[in-house]
């Protein structure tokens, strides 16, 4: 009997959404709810970034703290239940002059779609040092739920002065002896709320006005210390740590479209 394996690897469907997070979640149940017969491609991070936070406090419809993966879990029963087909890939490729649009997963299936909805979310920044590049995975991190358990009783720093510098920095102080967070302005751009959290915990302190200028260590010890530039003065002091967690936001992962649709 012929196979037409091209046909078994092409998917179509009016809808494609890509992404997994509750941004594409949310459209895959409405475009379902719309019978467009939606198909949700996860990518290379299935659920997002909430898969990889511990406590969720702020998500509507939930009196008590939840966990993001199991917030995760619970949207992608709701699209499968409401009828949307959810296919592990990631897609690498995307052709938008033509139509129906087309793109092409990992797998090696290609993707047509009469519309496509981008819902492929974000990925960590970093501050571009030399110094930084060498020591991620040696102290280094930008997850403190990924990597924090590697620093029980230690000293760590958090940069950043948001709501996610807060943050990490609150939940690190379950594992470290010290947590100071290192900011290159005086004022926060984090939520009242958040900063009055960290300002209270007393594992926490603040370095205000600083910027890490290097980081200093070896691949046997890891992480040992940052110089700090002072942003009023560039004066530069030394503070030791076994650790730091960047927390300075986020990039969105829009590049696949680069040239294709204006990107701002
Ligand atoms: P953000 O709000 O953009 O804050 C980034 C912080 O990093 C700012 O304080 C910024 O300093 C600093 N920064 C940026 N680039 C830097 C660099 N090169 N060197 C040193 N510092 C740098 O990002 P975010 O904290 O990730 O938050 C993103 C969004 O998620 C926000 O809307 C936030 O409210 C939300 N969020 C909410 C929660 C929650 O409610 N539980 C938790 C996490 C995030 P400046 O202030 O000087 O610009």
């Amino acid at each position: 009997q012929w196979i037409n394996y091209k046909y078994m690897a092409e998917k179509k469907s009016k809808v494609i959404i890509i992404g997994s997070g509750p941004a594409g979640y949310t459209a895959a149940i409405y475009a379902a709810r719309a019978m467009l017969e939606p198909i949700l491609v996860e990518g290379i991070q299935p659920g997002g970034q909430l898969t990889i936070t511990t406590d969720v406090e702020n998500y509507p419809g939930f009196a008590d703290i939840i966990q993001g993966p199991w917030l995760m879990d619970q949207m992608r029963l709701q699209a499968k239940n409401t009828g949307v087909e959810v296919i592990n890939d990631h897609i690498n490729q995307c052709n938008l002059s033509k139509y129906p649009f087309q793109m092409n997963g990992d797998s090696g299936t290609e993707y047509i779609a009469e519309s496509i909805i981008i819902c492929t979310g974000a990925q960590a920044k970093w501050l571009g040092l030399e110094t930084e590049e060498k020591f991620m995975g040696f102290g280094v991190s930008a997850c403190a739920t990924c990597d924090g358990f590697f620093f029980k009783d230690k000293k760590v720093l958090v940069v950043g002065g948001g709501d996610s510098a807060m943050e990490e920095a609150t939940f690190l102080t379950k594992f470290a002896s010290e947590v100071v967070i290192i900011h290159r302005r005086k004022e926060f751009r984090a939520s009242k709320i958040m900063v009055e959290r960290a300002v209270s915990n007393p594992k926490i302190s603040f370095r205000y006005n600083q910027t890490i200028d290097e980081i200093i260590g070896t691949k046997d010890t890891g992480v040992q210390s940052v110089m700090l530039k002072d942003t009023l003065t560039n004066e530069i002091t030394k503070e030791t740590c076994d650790g730091i967690f960047m927390a300075i936001g986020h990039v969105p992962n829009t590049s696949l479209f680069k040239g294709m649709i204006d990107l701002d």
